[in-house]
């Protein structure tokens, strides 16, 4: 049933250009009024200006007339006046007229326009122009060519010179892949059943699925529970053959974490040389861990890794099949022939403001903190795939987005004060509170970004109860945001309100409120568990500046269960594979952060299926 088919050969040729492209929006119908036209003294006015003019004018002769559309439409009045003509409900559509209610610019509606706060600009190398064959100079054959070398990257191109022979061309735009994690989510797998955790494969995709609320399709989530404990133990290998001496490990967490009772999915990483803060570091493990197999890989001789090299833009011959890509480093434009296809592993699109706008929810990007270090995610495979027809992800984009997120970047929990991040109350700007603290980081970035102002003034609001036995060591780590008015010590939850800038009676009232709700152990409001909550209360207060970041986004392009990119008729496009990050079909609305370590665990085994398929030609 999960057999490879050969597909069916394209009709008609299609240049890399010439790829499905997003459908522009029209406006329908011309600038008159239903049974009108422009009125005189209008003709100076933008179309947009006339049709909140009229219907400001038309408001206006309402509340002249004392009744405000109710008594001027109802019985006779309304069939005499003719104030909407009747043409049995088919009347014009024009989607101004509900854009343009609005009295401040809005975004699709009726969410409010926002610039995404994201300040970290990678350089986007997908081009959609006809590059001139006079630009490109040179051409290369390889069997494989694998973009990216992150995480995902890394492991195809691995998988695909596992055997000696395919020679495996791995670009990187960086000068060093993006490795960005801590844990790696599978089913099965040896250290699994070596640990006794046995999950259920149809419970995980069920959970999987009920996490994007079905809005997915059928194989990608198949493929991970089918084959991510064989990647898990493959990677293993990997590790073996390099040097940094990686192991694998299970560490029983706790599947009630989050409040969201889940079997536990996750492996974690540990290695001799790494020192307690590199794993919790957030996503420090996976720096060493893309180092190593990088490191691996540019010792085989049928792989060639380089760096600073970017794929620019897929190339296809008659048939429609991918057959390499033009890329480019130092010396300008090149072209790849790849004889056995082209993977993409280029992440996601969180160094692209442009495209965060473009794609994501206002409220998931309006928050300028962001927390990677690498740049090159600009959703470069996502464009190149599109470009030549291959299926992305319904819009919205799914982002990983925690909270723990500082107004420029993320307090990360080497900084050392977790403490009072995580422990205090999550406080908005009206001084309410607003969530359970209990819950997963991406529902309480979720809970951030749906208060005022896409929550980009919250706070977590905490005392001298919360900081605990370590008080001394936190607050002198505090001192730098103190210094920079991200956070506040008070004497009082008045004086912590008026820098907060919040009514202190509310804050006041919130704090008793929740002191109660520690003392009865019941939360009322969000149902926090809390058999290990402090009250808010003793000699000082504390505020810090506390919003929503994006650590990822997790939206690309729809492939099946060998990781072959589709098209809009859900055909594999021949040539060219997508995995990891600019893969789609996997999550949908969210990232799933009540689940163990999906991401991760998609982009090892969609990058092992990738690298494996690909070199065996089979496509
Ligand atoms: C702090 C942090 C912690 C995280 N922790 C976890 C975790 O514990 N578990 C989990 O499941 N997920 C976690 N994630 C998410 C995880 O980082 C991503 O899901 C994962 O790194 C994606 O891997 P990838 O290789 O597909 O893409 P990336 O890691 O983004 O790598 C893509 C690479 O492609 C390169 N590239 C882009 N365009 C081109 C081009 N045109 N040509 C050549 N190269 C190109 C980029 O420079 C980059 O190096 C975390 C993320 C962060 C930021």
């Amino acid at each position: 049933m999960y057999g490879l088919v050969r597909r069916r050969k394209r009709k008609t040729a299609q240049s890399a250009s010439e790829g499905r492209a997003p459908r522009a929006r029209t406006s329908r119908g011309a600038a008159t009024i239903k049974g009108g036209t422009l009125a005189e003294g209008t003709e100076g006015l933008s179309r947009r200006g006339f049709v909140r003019a009229a219907g400001l004018s038309l408001l206006g002769a309402a509340a002249a007339g004392g009744a405000l559309g109710l008594s001027g439409c109802s019985g006779s009045d309304a069939q005499s006046g003719v104030a909407v003509e009747n043409k049995g409900g088919c009347g014009d559509f024009n989607e101004s007229l509900y854009t343009d209610a609005f009295p401040v610019k809005t975004r699709n509606v009726p969410v409010l326009d926002v610039e995404s706060g994201i300040v970290r600009q990678g350089n986007v190398a997908f081009e959609m122009r006809t590059i001139a064959e006079s630009e490109i100079n040179r051409t290369e054959e390889t069997d494989v060519l694998v973009c990216g070398c992150g995480l995902t990257g890394s492991v195809a191109a691995l998988a695909a010179s596992d055997d000696g022979k395919t020679k495996v061309l791995c670009i990187e735009k960086m000068s060093k892949g993006r490795g960005m994690f801590e844990g790696m989510g599978v089913v099965g797998g040896k250290v699994m059943a070596e640990a006794g955790n046995e999950v259920d494969k149809a419970e995980m995709m069920d959970r999987m699925r009920h996490a994007a609320y079905y809005r997915v399709p059928i194989d990608p989530i198949k493929l991970w529970a089918d084959r991510s404990g064989e990647a898990a133990d493959w990677l293993q290998e990997k590790f073996d053959e390099g040097e940094a001496g990686i192991h694998e490990y299970y560490k029983a967490n706790n599947a009630n974490a989050h409040n969201f009772e889940v079997p536990q999915t996750e492996l974690e990483f540990k290695c001799e040389k790494w020192s307690e803060t590199t794993t919790k570091n957030a996503g420090g493990a996976g720096i060493y861990i893309v180092a190593d197999l990088a490191n691996t890989l540019s010792k085989r001789s049928n792989a060639d890794l380089r760096y600073n090299t970017a794929a620019v833009q897929l190339e296809r011959n008659a048939d429609g099949r991918v057959t390499g890509a033009i890329c480019k480093d130092a010396d300008g434009y090149f072209r790849v022939n790849a004889s056995k296809g082209v993977v993409l592993a280029t992440g996601g699109f969180d160094a692209n403001p442009a495209m965060l706008k473009a794609w994501c929810r206002a409220e998931d990007i309006a928050a300028c903190a962001s927390w990677c270090p690498n740049e090159g995610t600009t959703g470069d495979g996502q464009l190149m795939g599109l470009a030549v027809g291959g299926q992305m992800d319904p819009l919205p984009a799914a982002i990983m987005n925690f909270d723990f997120g500082s107004p420029d970047s993320f307090y990360a929990s080497n900084l050392g004060i977790t403490a009072l991040v995580s422990q205090g109350i999550m406080i908005n700007e009206q001084g309410r509170r607003f969530c359970s603290e209990g819950l997963p980081f991406q529902a309480r970035s979720n809970a951030i970004t749906a208060q005022a102002h896409y929550g980009t003034k919250t706070f977590r609001v905490a005392s001298t109860t919360q900081l605990g036995k370590n008080a001394a060591t936190i607050l002198e780590k505090l001192q730098p945001y103190i210094e920079k008015d991200w956070a506040h010590e008070a004497s009082s939850l008045d004086e912590l309100a008026e820098w907060m800038d919040v009514p202190a009676e509310t804050l006041k009232a919130e704090v008793a409120q929740f002191n109660t709700y520690v003392d009865n152990k019941k939360d009322e409001m969000f149902n926090r568990p809390m058999a290990k909550a402090t009250k808010v209360e003793g000699e000082k207060y504390y505020a810090i500046k506390h919003q929503s970041s994006i650590l990822a986004t997790v939206s690309g392009l729809v492939v099946d269960y060998h990781c072959r990119v589709l098209d809009y008729d859900n055909e594999p496009i021949e040539g060219l594979f997508a995995a990891g990050g600019a893969s789609g079909g996997f999550f949908s609305g969210n990232y799933p952060r009540h689940i163990f370590g999906p991401s991760v665990g998609r982009c090892v085994t969609f990058g092992y299926v990738s690298g494996q398929t690909a070199a065996q030609g089979v496509n």
